[in-house]
């Protein structure tokens, strides 16, 4: 039987996502030849990058003016491009600094100008996201982290800016419902709600791009990927179709507002566990807790064996807590069924019992 997989990327992909795609693999859509082994400029594979282009303009509502990208890279080079195509010479970003990604994205922008990081949660180990700051004026875009996947934290409100608002949505992209009106770049790598890793889903409104004064190098230039349709250089083709199969698996299960409703029901059975059992607390700050990531820590540490004993046997895999965080982390994407929470929560109440 399969594992309970609660991995926080790459992650869980629903079942019949990874069949399609395996199948794929040996028979594309009884052409006889493999998905990975045609040309992706055959009408093919040119109609796979439309569809998944296609769903997720769909799906996510996406408005005209807006142009949908599969790059490669991951989000880590997203850290870079942003600033690449937004930052202008002599300009300034500013950064909302809520977790090891926000800083890494920090890190990249700095290398190409004048970035201000306008608030920071790292003096509570990013347990929480910071409310009451203030966004300087005229700064070229204002970057945050939508969901902080290491520590469990989730901005439930966008910050509000007349600058342009940029936001890796890697974790919790697809999980909700989003306007992307208010947003002028989002980035996702695509391994944790999305596909397998090798592609990076961009989202990104086409009349604020080649107004930054710089030289961009191709690779990095969203407009070069734009109008080649994500096809520049050779795409990263079955990262791609699964994460078309995805969104169509998405899609048929009644889109986002379906999957927002589970995401909901799944997170707060989890939560509602954490907060009754007396031998768990939960890390993250309960008004800014991720329906993505859930992260819980023991009240006494000297329970850890018996607990990862009763986790292990009920066929738990992957919920160990990131080395910065500790104690444990249960990644609830788009694919984890309820009963595998269900599961989770059995193995919480069993520690429950053998220690009264
Ligand atoms: C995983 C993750 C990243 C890094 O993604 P890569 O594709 O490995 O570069 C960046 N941001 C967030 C929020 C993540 O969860």
């Amino acid at each position: 039987m399969k594992k309970h997989n609660f991995s926080a990327g790459p992650c869980i992909l629903p079942q019949e996502v990874l069949k399609k795609a395996s199948e794929a693999v040996v028979n594309f859509n009884n052409i006889n030849l493999s998905l990975i082994e045609i040309s992706h400029r055959s009408k093919e594979f040119v109609e796979v990058m439309e569809n998944a282009r296609n769903l997720v303009k769909e799906l996510l509502q996406v408005p005209q003016g807006y142009s949908v990208l599969f790059l490669q890279g991951g989000a880590s080079l997203e850290f870079l491009m942003a600033a690449y195509n937004l930052l202008k010479v002599d300009g300034t970003a500013a950064y909302l600094d809520t977790g090891a990604w926000s800083a890494k994205a920090v890190k990249e922008a700095k290398l190409l100008g004048n970035v201000d990081v306008i608030a920071s949660s790292k003096d509570k180990t990013y347990n929480y996201i910071p409310k009451n700051y203030t966004i300087p004026s005229g700064v070229d875009y204002v970057h945050c982290t939508s969901n902080n996947t290491i520590y469990g934290t989730q901005f439930k409100q966008f910050p509000t800016t007349d600058s342009l608002l940029v936001c890796d949505m890697s974790s919790d992209i697809f999980s909700k419902q989003i306007d992307v009106s208010k947003f002028d770049l989002i980035y996702a790598g695509a391994q944790k709600n999305m596909g397998p890793a090798g592609t990076t889903l961009v989202i990104v409104k086409d009349e604020v791009l080649g107004k930054t004064g710089r030289a961009i190098p191709s690779m990095l230039d969203y407009q070069v990927h734009i109008s080649k349709d994500s096809m520049f250089n050779t795409p990263p083709v079955f990262p791609v179709y699964v994460s078309m199969l995805t969104l169509e698996w998405l899609k048929n299960l009644g889109g986002i507002p379906a999957i927002e409703k589970i995401n909901e029901q799944k997170a707060a059975l989890l939560y509602a566990e954490i907060d009754r059992n007396p031998h768990f607390k939960g890390f993250a700050e309960k008004e800014d807790r991720s329906l993505m990531n859930v992260t819980f820590n023991l009240t006494n540490e000297a329970d850890k064996e018996v607990f990862d004993a009763i986790w292990n046997d009920a066929g738990i895999s992957g919920i160990k807590g990131h080395r910065s965080v500790g104690g444990y982390r249960a990644s609830i994407y788009n694919a984890m069924p309820i009963e595998s929470i269900q599961v989770l929560v059995d193995a919480m109440q069993q520690l429950e019992k053998k220690l009264s």
